[in-house]
């Protein structure tokens, strides 16, 4: 069966937004490496950069509200909010640079400006939205945030969610015009034929089964074609793991030490969709909700105007779920043949610790239609059933680990990059901001494993992400420019940069 072996310099598991980011990088930096990609689906970005798997939110913590924690003694912790969001300007300013030197083109296919808003009610929940918007209000990042618990500019804000709703408590809005929708899946498969005319060799319907080290420090795939069944063997100096799901499993193939002791636990989404453009023409917003007891942190409930096919579309949810399949086009066996001798401990702990998540999963799962619409109308209070259809969304794997401060089997709500300590390989477990901060965290894997080209690296990088190793919230007079170039490049609003002129 075996038929050839190939060599080339760096190879790319997975055509998601991760691989593409990362191979169109690296296109930039070193052009005359050979890059090879494989993807066991026969299209980039079918997984959870599809535009219907995510939720397209450009996550700039300019409305999730799990974003900002409140702190025992009752103050606003905005450190992650700060990171994030300069994370998301990072994206932002190398998409600018990918638009202005024609590598990609039509931004608006991929990214839409469109206000970001946070929405509570009860009285401890507005207290909580007042603090964040003190908090975050006079911050550079985050200008122009408004705040109102005024019932009527709420109408004003988001009157879809305000008709026919019965105010009996204290109830209140922030709202941001520099937010954004990304269609994500448009963004990678334009990437991927960039890379294509690029030479780079994609192979889709390749199902990379297994790999490991050669003897002279190389790794050798072995790359399976799912139509023909053809069996290859490809080495490379270099190998990225960006197989979404699929990475935790190919990690524990590579047998690297720093894989040890990872498992993983999906979490599935489920999406309400509005059928009626009627309805969905009068709300012009991403809502973000709070997260209800028990929850995962992403299965935070929100109302999000989408431009998916130059279509304006509405959308509610995740509710989240659970399959034991790690991708959504992946094996039931998939959850299963991950646990190992050396995870196997971790796995049970957090399968113990994890009680009010696991009764969360099993009631969301458990839900009727009738149920998922009472939750949308607590957002829209006279929702139709009729308007609304269900549609399934991507898996989420879980990183679950021992840390010191969680102590054994502590379910990780991150991205998490795993490389080996020669740099020869590197995985990119967990998902969450996900997409959004897909150039920060590529960079992250290029500093972990390219240490000695990043210093020639370097002015090419600050060339394209100008903020890259700066503080923007330190820096405003940079802030503003990369803000300009945004609005001007991508259309973004021009009030995102003149706000803070
Ligand atoms: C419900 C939901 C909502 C989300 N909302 C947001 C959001 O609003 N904003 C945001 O920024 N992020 C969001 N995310 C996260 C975001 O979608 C992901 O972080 C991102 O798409 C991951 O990209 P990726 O390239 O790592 O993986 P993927 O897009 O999943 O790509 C991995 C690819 O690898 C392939 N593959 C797997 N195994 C193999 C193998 N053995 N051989 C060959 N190919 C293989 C798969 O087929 C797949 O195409 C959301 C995710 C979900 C599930």
């Amino acid at each position: 069966m075996v038929s050839k072996q190939t060599k080339t310099d760096v190879i790319l598991i997975g055509a998601g937004i991760m691989s593409a980011t990362l191979g169109t990088l690296l296109k930039e930096l070193a052009p005359g490496w050979d890059i090879t990609v494989f993807e066991r689906l026969g299209q980039p970005a079918d997984e959870s950069s599809n535009e219907w798997n995510n939720a397209g939110t450009g996550h700039a913590a300019l409305c999730e509200l799990n974003y900002t924690v409140e702190k025992p003694d009752g103050s606003i912790d905005v450190s992650k909010a700060i990171k994030i969001n300069e994370q998301f300007h990072e994206s932002l300013q190398f998409w600018s640079y990918l638009v202005q030197n024609n590598r990609i083109r039509n931004p608006k296919e991929f990214i839409m400006p469109l206000p970001h808003m946070s929405f509570v009610q009860g009285e401890e929940n507005v207290t909580f939205l007042k603090k964040r918007f003190d908090a975050l209000a006079n911050n550079p990042l985050f200008q122009g945030m408004e705040f109102s618990d005024d019932p009527q500019k709420l109408k004003e804000w988001i009157p879809l969610m305000m008709e026919d709703r019965i105010v009996t408590e204290p109830i209140a809005a922030t709202k941001i015009e520099s937010g954004t929708d990304v269609n994500f899946g448009a963004l990678t498969r334009m990437l991927f034929d960039y890379l294509a005319k690029k030479g780079v060799d994609i192979r889709y319907k390749h199902h990379v089964d297994d790999m490991k080290r050669t003897s002279d420090g190389l790794w050798e795939l072995k790359v399976r074609h799912l139509v023909s069944g053809e069996v290859e063997h490809y080495v490379a100096k270099f190998v990225f793991i960006g197989a979404g799901g699929g990475s935790l499993h190919l990690l524990q193939k590579s047998g690297i030490p720093e894989g040890k002791g990872i498992g993983g636990f999906p979490v599935s989404g489920l999406f309400m969709v509005c059928n009626n453009p009627a309805v969905a023409e009068q709300h012009h917003a991403k809502v973000y909700g709070k997260a209800k007891v028990g929850a995962p942190p992403m299965s935070v409930p929100h109302l999000d105007t989408r431009f998916i096919d130059n279509k304006k579309m509405l959308l509610f949810g995740p509710f989240a779920g659970f399959s034991p399949k790690f991708l959504k086009n992946g094996s039931l066996l998939d959850l299963i043949t991950s646990v190992k001798p050396h995870n196997l401990l971790t796995m049970l702990a957090a399968g113990a610790k994890n009680m009010p998540l696991t009764k969360y999963l099993i009631e969301q799962v458990m839900l009727s239609k009738e149920q998922r619409m009472e939750e949308l109308r607590e957002f829209i209070p006279n929702a139709k059933s009729e308007d609304w259809d269900l549609v399934v969304a991507g898996q989420r794997v879980q990183v679950i680990k021992d840390t010191p401060a969680g102590g054994k089997g502590t379910l990780q709500f991150g991205t998490e990059v795993v490389a080996a300590h020669d740099g020869s390989v590197a995985a990119l477990l967990g998902a969450s901001p996900g997409a959004s901060t897909a150039v920060h965290v590529m960079l992250e894997v290029m500093e972990k494993c390219f240490p000695e080209q990043m210093k020639a690296w370097e002015p090419k990088i600050k060339e394209m992400i100008p903020s890259y190793g700066v503080s923007l919230m330190k820096n405003e007079t940079l802030l503003r420019d990369v803000q300009a170039l945004a609005a001007r490049t991508l259309g973004l609003k021009e009030t995102v940069a003149l706000e803070l002129v």
